[in-house]
């Protein structure tokens, strides 16, 4: 089907059928495009919380995501255009190794970053994201009278959080990271510098800290958008995270330059979602072969994992 007519029938189809499309900003643009909120992880997760018009969630983003949809919103249906859209971070902590960093220290609680599975929060004692991890680590080692924190899985984020608290964080694993941020360098860093004199250098605090260390702004991916708007800066933004914010501040905020830090740095999981996979899966909704699309945390699983997620916004 070619590209204009697969729109216009899934423009049709959302209105037909009454779905909601969620999008990450990382995601291709053509998806972000046709989304009717697009956010970070947990922003998402609580847009669809709040919204009550659409009882069928799209979620256009890796899988944790709709999971953490799907456990704050245990009676919406919420579906997934491609279950193969993993995330390479999750996968570094499991209920094996938090199991052993519990057993070596029993008596600090363990914050985990929103991308995680279900399974992880539910075996976690409080979550936080990139914007909030240094309240969150604060307030819980208040709170839990501890100055020792177990914090995973991105080491990045904790030496972020390390360089900014006295307190001891123990990162769970050792060496967990996001591949797309991990890889950006120092040499990045010159090369676009040189490229780009006077632009401002924004990045993801799951950078390497060498990177972090040369930026202007470090924040999440909704933090370095507002940074956008309010510092202008006619010489431009060099931007340190996934290609697909850059493309969503070109499409919004044309008016400013946006470079990227690494032309390479793009999630192969978050480009899974596709026009033909979410036209697939709105044309399913509602009908039978709905299933196949659909990721539901049991009920127990949620109901477990939600504490973490609650902390979280109680602590920050
Ligand atoms: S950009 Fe990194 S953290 Fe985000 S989904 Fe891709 S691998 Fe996971």
């Amino acid at each position: 089907m070619e590209t204009e007519s697969l729109i216009d029938k899934i423009k049709a189809l959302k209105r037909q059928k009454q779905v909601s499309i969620f999008a990450h900003y990382y995601q291709p643009i053509e998806i972000q495009k046709l989304a009717n909120y697009i956010g970070d992880s947990l922003g998402l997760a609580k847009i669809a919380r709040e919204q009550k018009d659409s009882k069928y969630i799209i979620l256009a983003g890796v899988h944790f995501m709709a999971e953490t949809a799907s456990i704050l919103n245990q009676n919406k249906v919420i579906l997934s255009p491609n279950f193969e859209a993993g995330c390479p971070l999750a996968s570094f902590i499991d209920p094996k190794i938090i199991n052993e960093f519990k057993m070596k220290y029993p008596n600090s609680p363990l914050i985990v970053y929103v991308n995680t599975t279900a399974e992880t929060k539910a075996n976690s004692d409080v979550c936080c994201t990139s914007s909030n991890s240094l309240k969150v680590i604060e307030n819980v080692a208040k709170d839990w009278k501890t100055d020792t924190i177990l914090f995973g899985p991105d080491k990045n984020l904790a030496n972020f959080v390390r360089n900014r608290t006295s307190l001891n964080i123990i990162t769970v694993p050792e060496k967990g990271n996001c591949p797309i941020h991990n890889f950006l360098s120092i040499k990045d860093i010159e090369r676009e510098k040189k490229n780009h004199p006077g632009a401002s250098i924004l990045v993801h605090p799951e950078s390497p800290l060498e990177v972090q260390n040369e930026a202007d702004f470090i924040g999440s991916t909704s933090q370095m958008l507002q940074y956008t708007k309010d510092n202008p800066n006619p010489n431009g933004f060099i931007v340190g995270t996934e290609i697909g914010l850059i493309e969503h501040l070109r499409w919004k905020n044309p008016e400013q330059s946006y470079y990227p830090l690494n032309k390479y740095a793009i999630c192969k999981n978050m480009k899974k979602i596709n026009l033909k996979n979410l036209f697939e899966t709105l044309d399913a909704c509602g009908t039978p072969s709905q299933s196949k699309y659909e990721i539901r945390v049991s009920e127990e699983s949620a109901n477990l994992a939600i504490v973490p997620l609650e902390r979280m916004l109680q602590y920050s």
